[in-house]
């Protein structure tokens, strides 16, 4: 193993990558059990190979979190990493796994907050009417912020930027609901129990005390702008983004530089991103089913069956945001 001028030696001249090298190595100097969260994705890839220069990785406890609809190409990917870094990385089952918690609970449909509102009115028998808040909260008593975000209660942003607490974020989802209300569950449940339950309770069961995990805030969505800097403290396990100011081009840089090679999602399947297969919030899941039924077909039956519903409301979804849409611009 290299020192840490020799590591910084041997690095690519770039200063994010330069202080990822750095705070890395102080944080593996100072923190004593370190979890790390393998995904099998491209940001991942390379927080593996960083956490592996040091001496003292011995202290990290590598762990890939199961939700129960993975790619094959991500297991043997896994693998793959073993085997190049001499690591162990723990398989972890969902609680409840994703196919499951669909069943019980809901699919998942657009986002996890929207997912979250509509459970709630679901939950409260709730029959779409597009009248005033006033009425509908006498209506449904005990369900009021959802009614908030169906009546779009919240104020408008400082920029004057739709809230994301209304429905009108989402353009035209209301008038949607409105003339085709849901006829399935809907509900986030999956991420709880097949993603953020199982992580809580395994690093509780363990007593890590620091978290290392590949978010980077150049990547957008709603994962990146929960958190403000590459750290948190925190009482139990403190938190770590080793690679969270790094740009796509940085990303580039680490991969040619130190030979990453990402799971085969990446390279032969031409997906952007990995994590739960076919996942009905990612605006791209149509294009990952394509690959998914030409690469792992068992796989595409599989999501097919668990998120059908919600797939085939997200779509008629669209083509009414695309029909609005065009009325509006015939209509001038
Ligand atoms: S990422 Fe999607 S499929 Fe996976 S647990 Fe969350 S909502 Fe469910």
């Amino acid at each position: 193993m290299m020192n840490l001028d020799e590591i910084l030696a041997q690095a690519p001249k770039n200063n994010l990558i330069g202080n990822s090298i750095i705070i890395t190595y102080a944080k593996l100097q100072r923190y004593e059990k370190i979890l790390c969260s393998v995904s099998g994705g491209s940001d991942s890839d390379i927080l593996v190979d960083l956490c592996q220069k040091y001496d003292n990785a011995n202290k990290i406890t590598y762990v890939f979190f199961d939700t129960g609809l993975e790619f094959n190409a991500t297991k043997e990917h896994l693998a793959y990493l073993e085997q190049r870094y001499g690591i162990e990385i723990r398989r972890i089952r969902a609680i409840k796994p994703v196919p499951l918690c669909c069943k019980t609970y809901g699919q998942p449909f657009l986002s996890k907050q929207v997912s979250e509102w509509i459970e709630r009115l679901q939950r409260h028998n709730f029959q779409w009417e597009d009248d005033p808040f006033d009425i509908l909260i006498q209506r449904y008593p005990q369900c009021r912020a959802a009614l908030r975000w169906w009546c779009n209660d919240f104020e408008q942003k400082s920029d004057g930027k739709e809230s994301s607490f209304n429905i009108a974020y989402n353009q035209y989802l209301k008038e949607f609901m409105v003339a085709n209300p849901p006829q399935f569950n809907i509900s986030n449940k999956c991420c709880y129990y097949a993603k953020k339950l199982v992580a809580k309770r395994f690093k509780e069961q363990e007593k890590f005390d620091l978290n290392m995990y590949a978010v980077r805030k150049a990547e957008g969505g709603a994962r990146k702008s929960a958190y403000k800097t590459c750290f948190s403290s925190n009482d139990s396990c403190d938190e770590f983004r080793p690679i969270f100011w790094y740009l796509a081009d940085t990303k580039n840089v680490y991969e040619t530089h130190y030979n990453i090679q990402n799971s085969k999602c990446y390279s032969e399947y031409g997906l952007k991103r990995t994590g739960c297969a076919g996942c009905p919030y990612s605006k791209n899941f149509e294009d990952e089913l394509e690959a998914m039924q030409q690469h792992e077909p068992q796989l595409y039956t599989a999501v097919n069956n668990v998120f059908s519903d919600s797939y085939a409301y997200t779509k008629s979804y669209w083509d009414f945001v695309q029909k609005m849409r065009n009325n509006k611009n015939k209509g001038g």
